[in-house]
């Protein structure tokens, strides 16, 4: 729980007096295991204290005043929050009843004017004056906690370590729910994701964005907390959406789901089968798909076509193409994607061809990538690719390519 204290008292900004108030509190706080972030020091200004407190609600989780509860007109602290939280205040029998026994203690007679002291934030939780007249409160209003505790350190002090810190350790003893969700991103680099997404990086807070890029994939994992664990759903798909928004396009999955699987899991819900013709892969794109139990209600086959004569001959490719064009070329990929969903039989036909390197091939630099897609009686698709990396790594970042245009 992280924490603000905000000292409410013209004579503090004027030098009059020192916040001892707050360091007590930070003291105190410390021992229950409470960050505390911020001390604000607020004159008695009504106006300049909901900024305070607008300030706070942005960073804090625990807000606590000091002073301002008095019967005065200079003490407006209750009224201030009470106007910014949309809370009426309320007469409560057990402050009423502290009040005056206060007063039979100290052998006072009480005005009406000290009844007003009496008044609560409706639904607050009081803390009782031992010391005084102004009770103290508590108040959960949308996750933030607020305190409200009397200026002067005799009457403070005591509330705190008698009433207020029970207070807080009841609210910390509520568990705190920690639910996370990881959203996996392909086709988008680790950094062009984060550019896009850098304001909310820089807000996190509740959830908190963590990314993570490996093997040409991009992971975000958030994580929320909440004493409810429907509300951390809802601060999960909250931010979810706000991230999707952006770059929804490029969400493939969750947890520690793969584009293989999700590749398939779509497959299999279209009734779709597949069969790869594979030449810069060599077969490791069906070697991925197979692994997966249940690869076989999709898997028809696949031909690996190194040679161009197996691209020609097996795969039926123009022979114009292969010398015009060359194999590592947009035609080749088409071609073959449509010839292997044809001599097969399946419903789509995938093709890789490309330069995996070290070397260059046929004029073409390394990382060239050409994936076909044929999909039943649709427009075939080529997507040209331009990988950077190792000869594996083109290679298996190609066969990713694939099982996540399939999805597209
Ligand atoms: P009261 O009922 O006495 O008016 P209050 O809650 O309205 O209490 P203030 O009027 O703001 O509190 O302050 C009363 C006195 O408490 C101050 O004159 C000062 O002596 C002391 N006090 C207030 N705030 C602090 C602080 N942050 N640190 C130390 N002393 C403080
Ligand atoms: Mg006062």
């Amino acid at each position: 729980m992280n924490a603000e204290i905000i000292a409410v008292g013209s004579e503090l900004l004027l030098g009059q007096i020192v916040n001892s108030n707050a360091q007590f509190l930070s003291k105190k706080l410390a021992e229950i295991g409470v960050n505390v972030y911020y001390h604000t020091v607020v004159g008695d200004n009504p106006n300049r204290l909901t900024q305070a407190i607008k300030v706070a609600q942005q960073r804090s989780e625990l807000i606590i005043f000091t002073g301002g509860l008095g019967p005065t007109k200079d003490d407006l602290t209750k009224e201030t929050i009470a106007n910014l939280l949309d809370k009426r205040l309320v007469s409560d029998d057990y402050a009423l009843q502290g009040i005056e026994q206060y007063f039979k203690q100290v052998d006072r007679v009480m005005t009406e004017n000290n009844k007003k002291q009496a008044l609560i934030l409706e639904g607050s939780t009081v803390l009782q004056n031992d010391y005084g007249m102004a009770p103290g409160m508590g108040i959960q209003v949308d996750d933030i906690t607020y305190m409200l505790l009397p200026g002067p350190p005799k009457e403070m002090n005591p509330m705190f370590i008698s009433y207020g810190q029970d207070y807080l350790l009841k609210q910390l003893g509520e568990i705190e729910h920690i639910d996370s969700r990881v959203l996996r991103f392909f086709g988008i680099g680790e950094s062009s994701l984060e550019t896009e997404i850098v304001d909310l990086i820089d807000q996190q807070t509740n959830p908190t964005i963590a990314p993570l890029a490996s093997d040409g994939e991009v992971t975000l994992r958030l994580t929320a907390k909440h004493k409810s664990l429907e509300h951390t759903k809802v601060l999960l798909d909250q931010l979810e959406e706000k991230i999707t928004d952006r770059v929804g396009e490029f969400l493939y999955g969750y947890e520690d789901s793969s584009l293989v699987e999700e590749a398939m899991k779509i497959m299999i819900e279209k009734k779709l089968t597949i069969a790869s013709a594979e030449s810069l892969t060599g077969g490791q794109f069906s070697q991925e798909l197979t692994n997966i139990a249940g690869a076989s209600k999709v898997f028809s086959g696949s031909i690996v076509c190194y040679s161009n004569e197996v691209k020609e001959k097996v795969l039926q490719v123009n022979k114009k193409i292969l010398e015009t064009d060359g194999a590592v070329s947009e035609a080749c990929a088409k071609s073959l994607a449509e010839n292997v969903k044809s001599i097969v039989g399946s419903d789509i036909g995938i093709s890789f061809t490309g330069v995996a390197g070290p070397d260059e091939s046929e004029g073409k630099s390394v990382g060239t990538v050409y994936i076909g897609l044929a999909i039943k009686d649709l427009p075939t698709k080529v997507f040209s690719l331009k990988l950077a990396g190792t000869r594996s790594g083109i290679r298996s970042r190609s066969v990713k390519y694939g099982f996540y245009y399939i999805q597209r």
